[in-house]
């Protein structure tokens, strides 16, 4: 699928500018998460401490590359990793952007004065962390989301709005709040399996597919430490009214882990954020991803009515949201037996 394959969705109408990102077993865990009681040290997900690292994410100001608020908080991002992870290292390179002037303000549908910035090279990094399993191999199993958020609210209806970044609380923020939160989980009781959790950057740079997925795009070509050989990317599970389906492409990659992922939410008493049916394709980070042959699987939610505009801000997101998505990816990872 090219990026010209535009869009096709049956009942939801998206501009072309935003349509182009559109193209078109079970063991529970349950038993394996026991709370040990207090707080820092609990192996069960706290959706009330995810919905803080939203808060946290946006408090920088929007994590456009190039900012200072993207530096400062890819930093903290690296403090808190290395509290909790056994490695954790920025994989740093640059990015020259293609779009044009023109194409720019076409794409965000304005008028001349608008000036474009300019298509220069962006500084971009992946944050990658590994907590190892009690068995001593290389973890397999990917866990992402991206960290960057939008520097333009597209679906903005004014074009003053438009040329303004989103705090990306659903978009980009509620994955990576999901990641941060499992990862103290893992510190304070270890799977079998380890996992690899990366943050990507440059996802969501826009205006269009040209210069998005940037940093999984990278990541992919140079996978670290080791390469995964599956994976799950979380992308706007964050929403108070969470509806997650099984994204096409990720059923295509890979049916066994979309079958685990949703027969563990069912059993978790969360198919009510986790429906077990067909969804619309999305182009996100997993593409790049399952290109080289890390089949990854998007759970996504893109029926968020805030998407792309200022008003994707942490109050349109739920701790009971990011609990059901936390505490699903959770026990998909306790059930892993010893990598073989
Ligand atoms: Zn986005």
């Amino acid at each position: 699928m090219t990026d010209s394959a535009l869009v096709f969705v049956p009942g939801i109408h998206f501009l072309p500018s935003v349509a182009l990102r559109l193209l078109v077993p079970v063991i529970l865990a349950t038993a394996l998460l026991t709370a040990t009681g207090g707080c820092a040290g609990k192996a069960e997900f706290d959706g009330a401490e995810a919905l803080k690292h939203v808060e946290r994410q946006c408090a920088f100001g929007p994590r456009v590359p190039g900012t200072k608020a993207h530096d400062a908080c890819r930093d903290w991002f690296v403090a808190e990793l290395k509290k909790i992870c056994d490695t954790v290292q920025v994989q740093h390179f640059e990015y020259q952007l293609n779009v044009s002037p023109a194409e720019w303000r076409s794409k965000l549908r304005l008028p001349a004065r608008f000036t474009a910035p300019p298509s220069t090279k962006l500084p971009m990094d992946n944050i990658i962390a590994v907590i190892k399993g009690t068995d001593g191999k290389d973890p397999s199993l990917l866990l992402c989301a991206h960290w960057d958020s939008r520097p333009t609210a597209d679906l903005e209806r004014r074009a003053e709005n438009r040329v303004k970044a989103i705090a990306g609380a659903n978009d980009g923020a509620s994955g990576v709040a999901v990641l941060l939160e499992l990862a103290r989980v893992f510190k304070a009781k270890r799977p079998t399996q380890g996992v690899i959790i990366v943050l990507f950057d440059g996802e969501d740079y826009g205006p269009d597919t040209k210069d998005m997925f940037i940093g999984s795009k990278y990541y992919a070509k140079n996978p670290l430490p080791v390469k995964p050989k599956e994976g799950i990317l979380l992308d706007m599970v964050g929403d108070a009214d969470l509806e997650i389906t099984r994204e096409s492409w990720s059923v295509d990659a890979n049916r066994a882990l979309c079958d685990t992922v949703f027969k563990t939410a069912e059993g978790l008493g969360y198919s009510r954020q986790f429906r077990n049916q067909i969804g619309i394709m999305i182009e996100d980070d997993h593409l790049p991803l399952i290109r080289a042959g890390i089949p990854t699987i998007n759970l996504i939610d893109f029926t968020y009515p805030y998407w792309h505009t200022l008003a994707d801000t942490p109050d349109k997101c739920s701790a009971a949201s990011l609990s059901a998505v936390g505490e699903t990816v959770a026990a998909v990872v306790y059930a892993r037996s010893s990598n073989p």
